[in-house]
């Protein structure tokens, strides 16, 4: 059968409707119920109890939030004081309501210090006791306990090794020894079970007891499909051998899908991995599909067409999904279409139909599925029996500690139940024992409402597609992206490129090509709308391979300066006078064409400065937010001037533009900044003279060719490349330059303000000075902070862009309790950052800008030794040879006073700092002479708030990276040596390029006031 009629066979099948299966699911379903009621827990048992305390949440939702919160938190905690604090702490009764009596027990007072060692000891045993229930044992003796238990109630098992996403190799490594520990300890044991026929064989044959769950995050920190093949070969590494252990041990291995962005790449693994010579043949192998993906039954038909060509029969066991709230808040937060449903219907109408195409196609896989559903339960059995298959033909699935009474029901029915059993440490499946405690307490869950209404049983087995209720809300509303408060709307982000779509990948490499297809090319300035040729040229190269001309460059001379300052002046006095709708309208074109040649642009700044591909993208994506949020801007602000209208005197604030705005901008942003600087100024009503970085002036060259397209009038916007100290500095000085927008390092800051304060003879106005400058941004590690998470912050925000962006992360500031085991994290994550060639995708870490920075670099190091301990030190792979690189490199045991603890390095170096408090980490944090970026992981919310009111930072980051600030969203700049205060992409950055002026008029006429609204309607 070929990939298009397997295809169209599942559409049929989708569209089908059968007549009697309703009647059929009905009856089937109310016999699950009732077979069900018999086990249900008594109030004597544990699970009765359990129960009772995750449902008593439900009427609070903050109370839901914070104790699951508490409970993520928990296994952090060392003493039983720490525990207490916490739990004060997120049961604060400023957050919560709780019964008197329960504050009176656990707060501050009398005896607080033996309160608090019972707090901690019963708070641990009650963790325990929830974390027991959905996992089944922290070591091999209490798995085999758990496994022989639920064989003697006739259920087989898959075994899962706790643990997703890892930020090292050899985190990887522990993970994956630990899958071949477990078949080496459970094969003897399994094989001397004895025989038990509902579980040990299917409708077939023989089936593995020894069964095993697995996820692929787990055997690769840079498991991505931005680089499918990288990927797919390095998980590969790491799972074929655990593969052919399984196989020679008997053993049977799933497949587990994790969140949407890793789907395609799981399943396109899987296929190539099992269709190796040495798998080909396995049939004990298994994947997953979920049906609340909107092409899950795309993925399926898919799937079943390399079935049948690989001619051996497989496991898939079908699921609904577990990460259905972080899918739908990413897609609200990252402005994209959910991949997922949002009606709760429409994934249970999915998994119906595609439950029937499995069985349908039962000869060329083998069906399972995970539900605790009765009604998806009750239409596998009805259509299987009315497909003539046996019991035996298809399994039943469900996880361990949920809805024990529907897997005894349907033991009993004669199904083949296996029950899905996590182990391992709480500490890496804290996430997992989270999404059940959601699933379990989630109001749209099948459990909760078939626990809560008895009698409404006969709706919940109600066809999910005729039924069509409302389920939840729209997740744009549930999770909606508003800003309640804001002065003006909250706007909509540009959304960045999935490298996860072949088509995109493939688009990227395409513009590389064009790109350095167009490597000759020569860059004139633009003075007036015309191309300026100079008597000098540069070029600008590839920090990657420095051999390589990115393109050549005129070099301004100040003379050159002048014409252009002019050329500015005069096209001042029109274009102030344009309306603002007109500058706004031209502004959104420019965002449409800067969004249509996104991969190109994306692609100059990959090989002019060595950005890898996704920072690279996410800056075109910032400049297009700034050219449509200064739109939006200007037209907010002069559609509301302030009017404040007393009777017989009317008061208006207007603003308008200041005059000719010197545009000095950096290369670490060299698009998105570069775009920022000059659209909020021509936004304002200014004209424009652009100096851009000389080392992307090639990038910058290209932005004002687009500007002059789009038809901006002559002399609006100038492009002066050239040397900082002589152009730069000319532009700074210049009489006739009203403002000068400057992002740089403090040192050429300082001096641009010290240049620009000065009033020159003739110059009959204060130079507005907008000066952005560095950081030395430091992370703060709590002790009680999730590591894994900081490390992987850590690292991008230190590393990502090879740490030269301002707002990088180069001090990491831990509480003593957490240094040592976050230096080892860090070290083993270290070690393993992809180093490589801008323009490779699963490149993390790229070169630095040029030859001058790498050697500035390589000195701090240097220094760092003698400052601090080298923790580790990154090891450049041979191919970096030829480009400008810098290893990432940690120092610990290092003085808070030391150079590298102080000063800006502006690459790929940390400082790590150890301190005994919270309180002292936040005043080493405050003590340098900048204030930009920070950040804070922490889990409990009085330091936090101790944070949010004293680290002294224009953007304080908590429990996340610190660098991929948003327009709007994250309005960015700092203080102190860090900049002047002003906050780019946010509601009041186009002020600052203009100037406030306020009409008063007295309306009184010999003794007459004019009714307010006559009076406006004629003004
Ligand atoms: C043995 C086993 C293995 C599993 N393996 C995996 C795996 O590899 N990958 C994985 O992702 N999950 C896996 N799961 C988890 C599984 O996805 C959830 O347990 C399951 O979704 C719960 O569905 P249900 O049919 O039991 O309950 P129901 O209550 O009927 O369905 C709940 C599900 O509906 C979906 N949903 C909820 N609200 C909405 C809405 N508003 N719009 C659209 N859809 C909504 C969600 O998927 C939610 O989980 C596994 C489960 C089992 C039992």
């Amino acid at each position: 059968m070929s990939r298009e009629n397997l295809h169209d066979t599942v559409l049929e099948t989708a569209a089908r409707k059968d007549g009697d299966l309703n009647q059929r699911v009905v009856e089937i379903g109310r016999r699950i119920f009732e077979l069900s009621d018999r086990y249900q827990p008594r109030v004597w048992q544990k699970a009765w109890w359990l129960e009772r305390t995750t449902r008593m949440m439900d009427g609070d939702p903050r109370l839901r939030t914070r104790a699951f919160q508490f409970v993520d938190c928990l296994p952090a905690l060392r003493t039983n004081s720490d525990i207490a604090r916490h739990l004060r702490e997120y049961l604060d009764p400023h957050f919560v309501e709780l019964p008197r009596g329960a504050y009176a027990l656990i707060g501050d007072g009398f005896l607080h210090g033996a309160r608090d060692e019972v707090i901690g000891l019963l708070t641990r045993r009650g963790a325990r006791g929830m974390a027991g229930r959905f996992i089944t044992g922290f070591d091999t003796p209490s798995v085999v306990r758990t496994l022989r238990r639920l064989r003697s109630c006739g259920m087989a098992f898959t075994l899962d090794v706790l643990g997703e996403f890892t930020t090292s190799y050899a985190q990887a490594d522990r993970y994956v020894h630990s899958y071949h520990d477990l078949i080496d300890r459970l094969t003897p044991i399994t094989r001397s079970w004895s025989f038990v026929p509902g579980i040990d064989r299917d409708d077939r044959g023989p089936m593995p007891r020894l069964n095993l769950s697995i996820k692929l995050t787990s055997l690769d920190p840079h498991f991505d499909s931005i680089d499918p093949d990288r990927s797919i070969r390095e998980v590969s590494r790491r799972l074929r051998p655990l593969l052919l252990h399984a196989r020679q041990a008997g053993a049977f291995v799933n497949i587990d899908m994790e969140s949407s962005k890793y789907h395609d790449l799981t399943l396109e693994l899987f296929k190539r991995v099992l269709s190796e010579p040495e798998f080909r043949d396995w049939p004990d192998v298994g994947i997953v599909l979920q049906a609340y993906m909107k092409k899950g039954e795309a993925a399926l038909a898919d799937l079943l067409a390399w079935a049948e060509g690989r001619g051996t029969r497989f496991a898939v066991r079908l699921v609904k999904g577990a990460y259905w709230d972080a899918e739908t808040a990413a897609a609200v937060r990252n402005n994209h279409e959910p991949p997922v449903w949002t009606q709760k219907w429409e994934t249970d109408a999915c998994y119906e139909r595609m439950a029937r195409a499995m069985l349908e196609h039962a000869r060329l896989i083998r069906p399972a599925f995970a539900s605790h559903n009765v009604r998806s339960l009750a239409v596998v059995c009805a259509v299987a029996e009315g497909l003539d298959l046996p019991a035996g033909a298809y399994e039943v699935q469900m996880l361990y500690g949920m809805g024990d009474p529907l897997k005894h029901a349907m033991v009993e029915m004669g199904r083949c139940v296996r029950v899905y059993c996590p182990y391992g440490d709480l500490m890496p499946g804290m996430g997992y024992l989270i999404r059940r405690l959601l699933e379990n307490t989630s109001n749209e869950g099948f459990l909760k409402q078939s626990f809560e209404d008895r009698s409404g049983r006969d709706s919940l087995l109600a066809d999910p597609a005729s039924v069509r209720p409302p389920s939840a809300p729209l997740p744009a509303r549930r999770y909606s992206n508003t800003c309640p408060e804001g002065p003006m709307p909250a706007f909509r982000n540009a959304t960045n490129t999935s490298f996860a779509s072949a088509d995109n990948r493939r688009k990227m490499i395409g513009a590389i090509q064009y790109v350095r297809g167009e490597m000759g090319r020569k860059y004139p300035l633009i003075i007036n709308g015309h191309p300026v040729s100079t008597d000098n040229w540069f070029v600008s190269h590839n920090p990657s391979n420095p051999g390589e001309s990115v393109g050549q460059i005129a070099l301004a001379t100040p003379a050159d300066a002048d014409q252009a300052v002019a050329a500015a002046c005069k096209a001042f006095h029109s274009w102030r006078l344009t309306r603002a709708k007109e500058r706004a309208a031209l502004l959104r074109k420019l965002a449409d064409r800067l969004g249509m040649r996104r991969f190109e642009l994306a692609a100059t700044m990959i090989l002019e400065v060595g950005k890898p591909w996704r920072e690279a993208d996410a800056d075109v994506s910032e400049a297009i937010d700034h050219c449509r949020y200064y739109a939006e801007q200007i037209e907010w602000i002069e559609s509301r001037p302030r009017r404040r209208n007393m009777p017989g005197e009317d008061n208006l604030l207007s603003y308008g533009p200041k005059g000719v705005c010197a545009v000095i901008s950096p290369w670490a942003f060299p698009l998105a900044i570069l775009t920022g600087m000059t659209t909020a100024p021509l936004a304002a009503g200014n004209t424009v003279v652009i100096k851009p970085a000389r080392q992307a002036s090639v990038l910058a060259a290209k932005f004002v060719e687009i500007i002059h397209d789009l038809g901006f009038p002559p002399g609006v916007v100038n492009f002066l490349p050239g040397d900082g100290d002589v152009v730069g500095t000319h532009l700074v000085e210049h009489g006739e330059v009203h403002v000068v927008a400057f992002t740089g390092s403090a040192a050429v800051g300082t001096q641009v303000i010290q240049c620009g304060a000065q009033v020159r003879p003739g110059q009959g106005f204060i130079k507005k000075m907008i000066v952005e400058m560095g950081g030395k941004n430091a992370i703060i590690v709590d002790d009680d902070a999730d590591l894994d998470a900081a490390v992987s912050a850590i690292i991008e925000s230190a590393f990502a862009f090879a740490g030269q962006k301002c707002s990088s992360c180069s001090r990491v500031i831990a509480l003593d309790a957490v240094h040592d085991g976050l230096a080892n994290r860090l070290k083993e994550a270290v070690e393993s950052v992809v180093l490589g060639p801008a323009e490779e995708p699963s490149t993390t870490v790229g070169p630095v800008i040029d030859a001058e920075a790498r050697d500035r670099i390589n000195r701090y190091v240097e220094t760092g030794r003698h400052e601090g301990r080298l923790l580790v030190q990154a090891r450049l792979p041979a191919h970096c040879d030829r480009g400008y690189f810098a290893a990432p490199v940690v120092f610990t045991d290092v003085d808070p006073a030391a150079r590298i603890a102080q000063e800006e390095i502006f690459g790929p170096v940390v400082a790590m700092l150890r301190e005994e408090s919270f309180e002292r980490a936040l005043e080493i944090a405050n003590g340098t002479r900048y204030a930009l970026t920070g950040g804070v992981f922490s889990r409990s919310p009085d330091h936090i708030d101790q944070a949010r009111r004293g680290f002294a930072v224009g953007n304080l980051y908590i429990n996340r990276r610190i660098t991929g600030s948003q327009v709007d969203a994250q309005p960015f700049g700092g203080f102190k040596l860090s900049g002047t205060g002003v906050k780019a992409g946010s509601p009041d950055y186009l002020l600052h390029f203009m100037d406030a002026r306020c009409i008063t008029e007295n309306t009184l006429r010999s003794g007459l006031v004019p009714n307010e609204r006559e009076h406006l309607e004629t003004t």
